[in-house]
């Protein structure tokens, strides 16, 4: 079976990357808080960004005749695994141990933190840095979560990213739910995801040794990482059986974590609000940021992709920013990119649906510009009358 997985992931592998990069990464700016901003061209453009190649993909769209066709080793990898996980928390009710269950919801939760503050933030975003300790945590955690290795992972969000809502984003929301949920694992890529797999720069990543590390060894590490260390812990520490352990601790939470994954390309991308850009898909969606680990607030997260926070509210539910920010303190995550609040006022004014939250009071735009004059007068007499 591992095998078969193992061929499932290596499948995935990008092909050689020949071309230049045309992701927009933005120009840092230091502010006097030391946090950095950054000065992005899309804050300046219309609401959907000047992206003339996305542009020109989107116009090919109803010419298309591209048909996928099924995949089938990955489809029964995929059947596998979905059929694996309910027999899994059928055990989890009638057999396992508690302490099972219990280390099989922390993995989740833990190593969710290598895919939402590593391969996703730091290494697909580069809205931080970080020094190889913390690195090597996150490769090693994201290793335990099964989803491929960092490079094939950053590439494909870079891609989506870049061409979102395109025949080029790999798991594009418009052809339906199941499609961006678990489809686009099954069935062959569109040819224009082929093509701008090839045109994204990764030079940031292949420079980056434990990012080439993980990817040279990918199958051993998997098993390793995602086979066996999750199935061995309960059998040798609480004498769980073997039967027990590989059902719940490989194949329910491996799936279970790829489900959570699978909620921010699909539910992330349909039912929510826009309070940053109403013309693009991807929603701000509480149920999604519980699930993963404060990923859910991807309205935000598309329009502002170079913040660490991923979303306007830092940690208000965004466990993976508090955890980027603890390793801040210990000094081993550094260059914290962010975006200020004007930023992000002028964007959800001129591009949001209405829900971006407003202060109902002083201060609000609602204040004509004559009352507030008065209340300038009333403030500066008050201050007189003070001294
Ligand atoms: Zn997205
Ligand atoms: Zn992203």
């Amino acid at each position: 079976m591992a095998q078969v997985v193992f061929l499932f992931f290596q499948k995935m592998e990008p092909t050689t990357i020949t071309e230049t990069s045309t992701m927009p990464f933005a120009t840092p700016i230091t502010d006097t808080t030391g946090t950095t901003t950054l000065n992005h061209r899309r804050i300046n453009s219309s609401c959907d960004n000047n992206n003339e190649d996305k542009t020109a993909i989107s116009k090919q769209t109803d010419t298309d005749e591209f048909v996928p066709q099924i995949r089938w080793p990955d489809t029964i990898v995929q059947l596998f695994l979905h059929l694996g996980l309910v027999y899994g928390l059928f055990l989890c009710l009638v057999s396992a141990k508690f302490y099972t269950t219990l280390f099989a919801f922390l993995t989740i939760y833990i190593t969710g933190f290598g895919i939402t503050a590593g391969a996703h933030r730091l290494w697909s975003h580069r809205a931080y840095k970080a020094k190889w300790p913390l690195r090597l945590i996150l490769v090693i955690l994201f290793t335990v979560t099964g989803q491929r290795h960092v490079y094939a992972w950053a590439l494909d969000h870079r891609v989506h990213h870049k061409y979102s809502e395109t025949d080029a984003d790999p798991h594009n929301a418009k052809r339906g739910f199941f499609f961006s949920h678990v489809g686009w694992l099954i069935l062959t890529p569109h040819p224009k995801v082929v093509e701008k797999r090839k045109a994204v720069d990764m030079s940031d990543l292949e420079a980056d040794p434990i990012v080439m590390w993980q990817k040279k060894l990918y199958p051993p590490l998997f098993a390793i990482f995602n086979i066996i260390l999750p199935v061995g812990i309960p059998v040798y520490y609480w004498n769980e059986t073997l039967w027990n352990s590989f059902w719940i601790n490989f194949v329910a939470r491996f799936t279970i974590t790829l489900n959570i994954a699978f909620f921010v390309n699909s539910v992330a991308h349909m039912w929510g609000q826009k309070p940053y850009d109403r013309n693009i898909s991807p929603v701000e969606n509480l149920a999604v940021s519980l699930a993963a680990l404060g990923e859910g607030w991807h309205n935000y997260h598309h329009v502002f992709p170079w913040d660490y926070k991923t979303g306007e509210l830092g940690n208000a539910y965004n466990p993976s920013t508090a955890f980027i920010d603890f390793f801040a303190r210990l000094g081993w995550a550094y260059d914290l990119k962010s975006v200020s609040k004007g930023m992000i006022a002028r964007r959800a004014k001129k591009c949001g649906d209405g829900s971006h939250p407003q202060i109902w009071g002083y201060g609000d735009e609602d204040i004509g510009k004559e009352d507030q004059e008065e209340l300038d007068k009333m403030a500066a007499e008050e201050k007189e009358a003070m001294f």
